[in-house]
């Protein structure tokens, strides 16, 4: 983005107000959350920027049931200073946005810029293992699965917030993600998610992701895991099954090979730490 670029700045309070200045704009207008991708990215036909900053979506509110409501404008830091947010489904979400970036860009970065991004993420992971939802706005009101959120070219619409589901008893999950260094994008990332129930796996959610993709669910890795016991055995089933479901790209950073070897990697230590987190300990 260029200073000159920009010739309008408005700052709506409301959803719907930011939404129409968006929509009349026929494609020179964008939102404005924290800036960190849109001042790098900006497509050169914008000109015109809608601060979503008084529009009353920041807020973080854990629900009477144990779900989460993150408003689009909360900052990482925002949720990683919320206590029912860390400790969410067995400290699964503290635990990755603590690996997003470093602390300056984890206090500007909003939730919803990151899931309208769509790219280059370790959040988006994390929401597909957990269920998560979006409810978004473009004239009227919609909630839409996360998985179906980025499926679809949607149009102008404005993100109000993201929804996680509550914590299930029986279930634990974990995420880790392999990176050149602590601030670099992850190689390859994982989420695992397992609720048990009468000692078995009733739901199972494995996502791999890596930088240039924003993760996916392996279904046939979830198969392998769905009515078994998380035992060691099980996990090493579950590991090859990753290296063969997946679909990565190699580039100057990490070879193809590099990245499917990693995705196994990242599955199985996810999987040791889900197996550890479960009530009763470890597989
Ligand atoms: C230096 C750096 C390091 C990073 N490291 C990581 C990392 O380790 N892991 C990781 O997962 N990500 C990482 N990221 C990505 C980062 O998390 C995203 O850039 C950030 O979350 C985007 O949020 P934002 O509020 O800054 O979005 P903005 O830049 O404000 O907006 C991004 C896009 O979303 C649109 N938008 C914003 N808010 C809304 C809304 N409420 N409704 C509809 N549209 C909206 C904008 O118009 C724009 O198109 C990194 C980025 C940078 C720059």
């Amino acid at each position: 983005m260029t200073v000159t670029q920009i010739q309008q700045y408005h700052r709506p309070s409301s959803v719907d107000a930011a939404w129409h200045l968006v929509e009349r704009a026929d494609g020179a207008a964008r939102l404005l959350g924290g800036g960190t991708d849109l001042v790098v990215r900006c497509p050169p036909e914008v000109s015109t920027l809608v601060d979503l900053a008084d529009a009353g979506l920041r807020y973080v509110e854990s629900t009477a049931d144990g779900g989460l409501r993150l408003g689009a404008m909360s900052t990482f830091t925002d949720l990683l200073e919320h206590p029912a947010v860390v400790t969410h489904t067995t400290g699964v979400v503290g635990e990755m946005i603590a690996q997003v970036g470093s602390v300056l860009h984890r206090n500007s970065a909003t939730i919803g810029g990151h899931v309208v991004r769509r790219r280059l993420s370790d959040v988006l992971p994390v929401l597909l293992a957990l269920d998560a939802t979006v409810l978004l706005y473009a004239g009227t009101e919609r909630e839409l699965r996360i998985d179906e959120y980025l499926a679809g070219d949607l149009g102008p619409h404005v993100v109000i917030e993201v929804r996680i589901p509550p914590r299930v008893e029986g279930s634990a999950a974990a995420f880790t993600r392999v990176a050149r260094t602590a601030f670099d994008h992850a190689l390859v990332n994982s989420c695992c998610r397992v609720d048990i129930h009468d000692g078995v796996i009733a739901v199972a959610r494995v996502v791999v992701g890596e930088s240039s993709a924003i993760g996916r669910r392996l279904a046939p890795v979830e198969e392998v895991l769905v009515g078994a016991s998380l035992t060691p055995s099980t996990i090493d089933t579950a590991v090859a099954a990753t290296r063969a479901a997946v679909d990565l790209h190699g580039d100057w950073i990490a070879s193809a090979e590099y990245r499917q070897h990693l995705a196994g990697v990242v599955t199985q230590r996810c999987l040791r730490a889900v197996a550890d987190r479960l009530p009763g300990g470890g597989a």
